[in-house]
């Protein structure tokens, strides 16, 4: 028999899906007190909140008048009709979550507002409320939610133990606490009565306690902006990966949210500079208009659809690549920036008082100086030059790789300051191509491509998908021909492309949903990889003293695009150690 469920118990059925567990309970409460502009927010539970969840807050208050109505479904202060969604502001706006905790605990609010003489106290118990009764006056608001699902067995039987349930707790107030970085925060379990205070701090300060790092020295941030987008990244410098735990914790306006494309992004971001991206830990503070995104797709709302997803994505790439480069930079070429910091801008004090740079410099200038010699010359102001070297567009700055001879056929030996490179012939070549292709592309907006002069068929799943995408294929150098019985023929190709012309088409295929920019990465680095000459291949020298040449006159090139060194240096330093000259 089919029956129309009692409107009770529909709304019960509702309130599950806002309150799932307690750390949803405590999600939804937080972000009450948010939008109520605290400044301090204190949180009590017992039982991993099950039986006890109280949050205290220093914000406006509800007045005597409208605390019945907080507790109502559809009531919200917050959104008056459907256009205030592109100026939305505020966390809350569907006015469920009071509602919904009323009706599977027992709930009760005390609060007051700046201008009433006395306080409130307000009680739903399970879907019965109370009459609002006077109490005294306080700041701001305290909400007691007590036997949360109590009276839902069924319910009750899904959560999972204490042990887990406080877990989830804490991670909702972690990243809460992360977001909101300026204001003060605790959080008390009053059955072990552990606590953790919080005082307002800086966001690197705080993104050091959620890491469990100490150490601000190996953290590095990055702005970037773009129409009325902001981000600040914070992330762990890559040398430093293992020291700290993991992770990847992205806001948007101050709302934690979880999007699986913008974890791709920014490991997207890192490579070629690490060979360890599991290893990140890094935050990511969005600011953007909320007219570009759309928070009301998820029930708990940590998921939200960008409208030009494209741009953010591309925005935090480059601003974190723009730094990892810059830093990279200072590892690789430390000495030669160094010598010529010293001669154009005596003021780096960072370089005297740091001991083990200052040997480097001294070590340096009683060495002979090429490099001290062109910048003396050189016609470039002091910014400008100084500009280009983080850049790297000086190729005359850095002294010239002497090659000195190819090991197996595999390993390419030189010298260049005092200083031994075994280059790793693949990843060098592959490196280097990568990067100028990455390069030809940003100019031409296409890659060089090649008739082939003979057709190639290839297997392909989805091959009609992909021949969809007829202008992407073509800027990265294809042409192909479906056939009516679903074969596929490349009939044009990359121009420097010698193999591997399926793999790079499966490569296409696999990434054709991701935003274009990390998509061109990914395709180039491919056509890069199917390119490179490789281990055993012979080749002549006129070619390895370009690619050094290259090497030498591109920036941060330490590693090829799939993240494995390009070279290993060996100092003299290191060479004396192992001869055992010094100790
Ligand atoms: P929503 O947050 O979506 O508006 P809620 O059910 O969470 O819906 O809250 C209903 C209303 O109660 C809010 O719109 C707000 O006006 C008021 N309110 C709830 N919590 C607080 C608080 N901590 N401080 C001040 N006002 C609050
Ligand atoms: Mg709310």
């Amino acid at each position: 028999m089919i029956r129309k469920l009692p409107p009770h118990i529909v709304h019960q059925i509702a309130a599950g899906e806002v309150v799932e567990r307690p750390a949803s309970a405590l999600k939804e409460l937080i972000e009450n007190a948010l939008d109520a502009q605290a400044k301090k927010i204190s949180i009590e539970y017992s039982e991993g909140g099950l039986h006890r969840l109280q949050i205290d807050d220093d914000g406006h208050g509800i007045s005597a008048s409208e605390l019945p109505l907080a507790f109502e479904a559809h009531a919200t202060s917050k959104l008056r009709d459907f256009d205030d969604f592109m100026t939305l502001k505020s966390y809350g706006f569907r006015g469920e979550a009071l509602s919904a905790l009323g009706s599977v605990s027992d709930l009760q609010i005390w609060t007051s507002t700046a201008d009433e003489t006395l306080g409130s106290l307000g009680r739903v118990n399970y879907g019965v409320s109370d009459a609002v009764k006077p109490t005294d006056k306080r700041l701001g608001t305290q909400v007691l939610v007590t036997d949360l699902f109590a009276r839902h067995p069924a319910r009750l039987k899904f959560m999972k133990s204490v042990r887990s349930e406080t877990q989830a707790l804490q991670q909702v107030f972690r990243r809460y606490a992360l977001a909101m970085p300026e204001m003060a925060w605790a959080i008390l379990d009053q059955q072990s009565q552990k606590e953790i205070r919080l005082s307002p701090s800086s966001r690197l300060d705080r993104t050091l306690w959620f890491f469990d790092g100490e150490d601000s020295e190996q953290w590095f941030s990055a702005n970037g902006e773009e129409d009325l987008i902001h981000v600040e990244v914070l992330a762990l410098k890559p040398k430093h990966f293992g020291k700290v735990r993991s992770g990847l914790q992205f806001f948007l306006n101050g709302r934690p949210i979880r999007d699986s494309s913008l974890e791709f992004s920014l490991r997207r971001a890192y490579e070629g500079f690490t060979l360890e991206p599991r290893s990140l830990a890094a935050v990511v503070y969005i600011q953007a208009p909320p007219s570009i995104f759309d928070v009301n797709v998820h029930p708990m709302k940590s998921e939200v659809r960008f409208l030009n997803a494209d741009k953010i994505f591309s925005l935090i790439v480059r601003t974190v690549r723009d730094s990892l480069q810059s830093l990279h930079l200072e590892g690789v070429f430390e000495p030669v920036l160094s010598r010529s910091f010293a001669i154009d801008s005596p003021p780096r004090v960072e370089a005297a008082t740091d001991l083990s740079r200052a040997v480097t410099v001294a070590e340096q200038l009683v060495q002979p100086m090429p490099v001290a010699r062109s910048l003396e010359n050189s016609s470039l102001p002091h910014h400008q030059s100084r500009e280009g070297l983080q850049l790297g567009l000086i190729p005359d700055l850095v002294s010239k790789f002497k090659f000195l001879g190819s090991l197996d056929h595999t390993y390419i030996v030189a010298e260049r300051d005092q200083a031994l490179y075994l280059f790793d012939q693949h990843a060098l070549h592959e490196r280097v191509l990568y990067e100028e292709l990455l390069q030809f592309y940003k100019d031409q907006k296409s890659i060089p491509s090649q008739r082939l002069l003979f057709p190639i068929p290839v297997l392909l799943q989805n091959a009609e998908k992909l021949v969809e995408h007829e202008e992407v294929l073509e800027s990265l150098g294809f042409e192909m021909r479906l056939w009516n019985d679903g074969k596929v023929q490349i009939v044009a190709a990359p121009a420097i492309l010698k193999r591997g012309y399926d793999l790079v088409l499966h490569k296409l295929a696999e990434c054709r949903e991701l935003p274009i920019e990390t998509l061109t990465r990914e395709v180039l680095s491919t056509v890069a990889c199917h390119s490179a000459v490789r281990a055993h291949d012979r080749v002549c020298d006129a070619e390895v003293e370009r690619l050094l040449k290259s090497f030498s006159s591109q920036d941060a090139l330490g590693h090829c695009p799939h993240g494995r060194p390009t070279f290993i240096r060996f100092e003299v330093r290191d060479l004396e150690k192992q001869f055992q000259r010094v100790v």
